[in-house]
């Protein structure tokens, strides 16, 4: 039987409350395997008060010896001022480990009110250039300041990182409507966004079955909103597929039902596409749905890396039983129900049993 390890990371916010529900949901799909070796390890603020780092070493050495691992969100803000120039958890691991390719699914469920009832589209964001400064550079940060009242961003866009997240992009275009849009801003940035659509159509002619596109992205949040049932994969740069997956799961129910995999060459991390929502931590109320469903990705992912059906098959029946879940009218706040975490967790666990 195929055996993995998975580290459990439950960081800050609703972390705790949507982490363990994750897991609880996993464990209850992988009954009869695929086995699973589950290693908890501090990250977060509580790490910060408990071992005086966020990301301690000895984290990132295990995470080293695991197949992925599932995350938390994490709420820089409210760590000290002295530890918010660092790099956060989630972007030293994004960096670290080269998690290049952030997959952020969004779609309307039966039953579940949506403002855009035809969404069903993959945003594919590249995770490791582009403008995000506590990514970018080898060292030091891409932000800097030459006075006191100057501000420069560097911006990074390169051939390797454009060609690995359209590659991403039109891999799952193949396995689903064979549609990438391409999103960007040519017309400003002539030179970067430049290189990234040169380089993605260049990657297109390799997938002659897949219908190319290519949005500026201000456009991109009106397309998104008149005719959101358009689209299927939406293939962009990191900044621009922050902003547009935030859009996008919101607009097909709410920020809490939207998953997130940031997958590199040899791990991957399971982590919702939404933040650590200090506003409702602690209250048992988060809608876990986000978290489960990015650990059903993960459990996909492990399944075409190692060819184990076993994995699939555990990641089939955690999205089916949410599924069902959503169907059956069981639902947390957010979505206008009056289930708290536990209670549907426990919901959908029972929905794995029905099967
Ligand atoms: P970040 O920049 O870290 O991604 P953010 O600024 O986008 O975070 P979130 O933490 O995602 O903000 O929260 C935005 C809003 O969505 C908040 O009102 C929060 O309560 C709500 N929200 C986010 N996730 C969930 C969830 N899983 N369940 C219920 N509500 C959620």
């Amino acid at each position: 039987m195929a055996r993995y390890r998975i580290g459990v990371l439950e960081c800050d916010g609703i972390g705790p409350e949507i982490v363990r529900s994750s897991v609880s949901v996993l464990k209850a799909a992988t009954g009869d395997g695929p086995a699973l070796d589950l290693a908890p390890l501090p990250a977060g603020l509580d790490a910060l008060q408990r071992l005086g780092q966020a990301l301690p070493a000895e984290t990132i050495t295990t995470l080293e010896q695991c197949h992925g691992w599932i995350m938390g969100p994490h709420d820089s803000e409210s760590y000290p001022i002295s530890e918010r120039s660092k790099r956060n958890p989630n972007a030293e691991l994004r960096h670290r480990f080269d998690l290049y390719a952030n997959i952020r699914p969004a779609r309307a469920y039966p039953n579940v009110p949506a403002l855009a009832p035809t969404m069903d589209l993959v945003v594919a964001r590249e995770n490791t250039e582009g403008f995000y400064a506590d990514r970018n550079m080898f060292l030091g940060s891409g932000e800097f300041m030459p006075t006191p009242d100057v501000a420069l961003a560097v911006g990074l866009f390169t051939r390797r990182g454009a060609e690995r997240i359209a590659r991403t992009a039109f891999h799952l275009a193949m396995a689903r409507r064979k549609k990438v849009a391409i999103v960007h801003k040519f017309n400003v940035l002539r030179l970067t966004y430049g290189l990234f659509l040169d380089v993605c159509r260049e990657v297109a002619k390799e997938f002659p079955e897949v219908e190319v596109e290519d949005f500026h992205v201000d456009n991109m949040t009106a397309q998104l909103v008149r005719r959101p049932g358009h689209f299927d994969v939406i293939l962009t740069t990191n900044m621009f597929g922050d902003i547009l997956s935030d859009l996008t799961g919101e607009l097909s129910g709410s920020l809490g039902l939207a998953p997130g995999l940031n997958a590199g060459d040899t791990h991957a991390m399971a982590q919702a596409a939404h933040g650590s929502a200090p506003d409702i931590a602690g209250r048992g109320i988060a809608n876990p749905v986000a978290e489960i469903l990015s650990t059903a990705m993960l459990m996909r992912w492990l399944a075409d890396k190692h060819q184990d059906v076993s994995a699939r098959t555990a990641a089939e029946r955690m999205e089916r039983a949410v599924l069902r879940t959503l169907e059956s009218g069981v639902r947390t706040g957010d979505l206008g129900g009056s289930a708290n975490t536990e209670a549907f967790t426990g919901a959908v666990i029972g929905n794995i049993g029905r099967e």
